[in-house]
């Protein structure tokens, strides 16, 4: 598996653009478009795909549409129409315009019978495994079909007829006539039409016959004026036909020019539309939206802001070899962005209670509760501070207090101090109280009121800060953890079936967490980050739910500095 490296890959479609402009190419206009098939939910790689048409229209004061690619009745929903739509402005890009390939059926069929009238196109009448058989194999010609060279009117009249629906699905095609014996595959006289009687999503029962992805793509850019068609590097042998077919048309606009760059894949990760409907299908999620999946919406409800994936697009930039990214190169933009927009908040994911034995009590008996300030993010003082009660009665996490602590461990341990994050100093005694399993329940401490500032007046230091709730003011919060949804780095290498490498533990779910009561009132869908557990999302649909986006600790650098040593050697 090659991974690919970080940043600063050349953006070769932007020179490509550079020297057009210098040579007055479609006279300095740039135009690009972002086809999406309606048959599922946007991932990841066509994030990418969006970067790249959109940041070109963007980086030369050009335009870009959405174009749906809704050629194939069968696969398509109307369902998925309006998410692709939102998801594209969610990424932050706004389309000049929406089309549909079906917007141009009429005109397809109109250049279709103007070629088929000239010779270059003609209707078979075989079956659709025979015309595959006679494609032939790379590297030995494909076979003439026998109604090849019949009349061009014949042609032209069985091809109205499949149009009116005479004729039964899958009877006949209609076939670009170029070259069975070409090397190019996509050149031996492909398909143009099919019969097909299905529902269109805007076309309804209008059409029986239908444009094949080909005849299709290159005609509707050049029917919008696109100048610079992207797709990936699979339809590299596709770009032959897409200019022959332009070439023999009249075009409203100069004739467009495909370039393909290399598909996202990432590791952990499945990047296929079929795929990715599988584990909806199968219940191996809970859905499209489901935090761990590669779809837009899924990484949205996880936490994924909409800038970490753009700068994540553009720092890989687009090439022309295919490699796989880590997935801890898309993380480590998610922790940048994080970084800087979340809130800090303080949570208690496997709360342990913590009781000040010297807490004060007011003059009414009741404990005092001091408000200590906190910063919302030190990373930006506009976000200002809170005020945090504290108490006698606190919750900390399980795993800061050891009875018996090896002495590198420099959390709360009998006899030990410790810092209480935005608080005091407090040093646990060795009273603590258990369940009948054994279990340590209840830690008891006493505190240093000389403390609050965080620092000992005398000086003396302690070895870690811990983050902590007071237990009366808590709030209880659902907290699910994530691992990748996939343990294989390249999911499906060893089966050849990605499902096989499901981890089916890569969602924990912790109930009866402890939170900062502030999160009941931060601005809904504001990322936050527990101190020291990572940074969370808000579940959009479910209050008091939260999501772990990312860990604090970033990965990536350690992956760079040993892929350099590697690549050293
Ligand atoms: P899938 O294989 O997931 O179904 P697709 O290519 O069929 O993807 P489309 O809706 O046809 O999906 O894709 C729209 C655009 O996004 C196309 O230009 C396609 O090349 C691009 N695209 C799809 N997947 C990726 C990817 N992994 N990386 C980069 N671009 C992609
Ligand atoms: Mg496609």
């Amino acid at each position: 598996m090659t991974v690919a490296g970080a940043g600063g890959a050349g953006d070769f479609i932007a020179d490509v653009v550079r020297e057009d402009n210098a040579k007055g190419t479609f006279s300095g206009r740039v135009q690009t478009r972002f086809p999406p098939e309606p048959n599922g939910y946007l991932h990841i790689g066509h994030a990418k795909a969006i970067s790249a048409d959109f940041g070109i229209a963007e980086q030369f004061d050009g335009i870009c549409n959405v174009r749906f690619d809704d050629t194939n009745p069968d696969a398509e929903d109307d369902e998925y129409v309006q998410p692709i739509l939102d998801d594209v402005a969610w990424l932050g890009f706004t389309p000049a315009n929406v089309f549909y390939a079906s917007d141009y059926f009429d005109q397809l069929y109109v250049w279709a019978e103007q070629l088929t009238a000239a010779g270059l196109a003609y209707v078979d009448q075989q079956d659709a495994e025979t015309i595959s058989a006679q494609r032939g194999l790379f590297g030995r010609p494909g076979l003439d079909s026998p109604y090849r060279d019949r009349p061009a009117e014949e042609s032209l009249d069985l091809f109205r007829r499949m149009k009116a629906g005479e004729f039964a699905d899958g009877a006949m095609v209609l076939r670009a006539k170029i070259d069975m014996r070409a090397d190019n595959m996509q050149m031996r006289d492909p398909v143009m039409y099919r019969i097909r009687r299905g529902h269109h999503i805007r076309t309804k029962n209008q059409w029986v016959i239908y444009p094949m992805y080909d005849w299709a793509h290159g005609q509707s850019d050049a029917i919008e004026g696109v100048t610079h068609s992207m797709c990936t590097l699979e339809f590299e042998d596709h770009r032959p036909l897409y200019d022959w077919y332009l070439n023999h048309l009249e075009l409203p606009f100069d004739q467009p020019r495909q370039y393909e760059f290399a598909r996202l894949e990432l590791t952990h990760t499945v990047t296929s539309k079929r795929r990715l409907a599988q584990l909806v299908a199968q219940g191996l999620v809970d859905g499209w939206d489901d935090p761990r999946m590669p779809t837009l919406r899924g990484l949205r409800r996880r936490g994924y802001p909409a800038a970490a994936i753009r700068s994540f697009c553009a720092s890989i930039g687009v090439s022309k070899t295919n490699s796989r990214h880590a997935i801890e190169e898309l993380e480590h933009h998610v922790r940048v962005e994080l970084n800087r927009v979340a809130l800090r908040r303080m949570a208690v994911l496997r709360p342990l209670r913590l009781v000040i034995d010297n807490w004060p009590v007011g003059p009414d008996g009741t404990p005092v509760v001091d408000w200590v300030e906190v910063a919302n993010n030190p990373e930006n003082a506009d976000d200002g501070v809170r005020l945090v009660p504290f108490s006698g009665s606190l919750y900390i996490e399980q795993d800061d207090f050891r009875e018996d602590a090896p002495p590198k461990y420099y959390r709360l341990a009998p006899g030990r101090e410790v810092r209480l994050r935005g608080a005091y100093l407090v040093r646990a005694t060795a009273e603590v109280v258990k369940d009948q399993a054994g279990r340590v329940v209840e830690v008891h401490a006493v505190y240093d009121p000389a403390t609050r500032s965080g620092q000992a007046p005398d000086g003396r230091k302690v070895k870690s800060t811990m983050h902590w709730v007071s237990a009366p003011h808590a709030e209880d919060a659902i907290v699910n953890l994530y691992r990748h949804l996939f343990a294989a780095e390249v999911p499906g290498a060893a089966t050849g079936d990605p499902l096989d490498d499901i981890d089916p533990d890569s969602r924990e779910t912790l109930t009866g967490c402890k939170v900062e009561a502030a999160l009941k009132n931060d601005r809904p869908g504001a990322a936050v980050q527990f101190e020291r557990l990572g940074y969370f999302a808000p579940d959009a649909r479910q209050p008091m739910v939260f999501h772990r986006t990312v860990t604090l600790r970033d990965e990536w650098a350690k992956l760079q500095a040993r892929q350099q040593a590697d690549s050293a050697r």
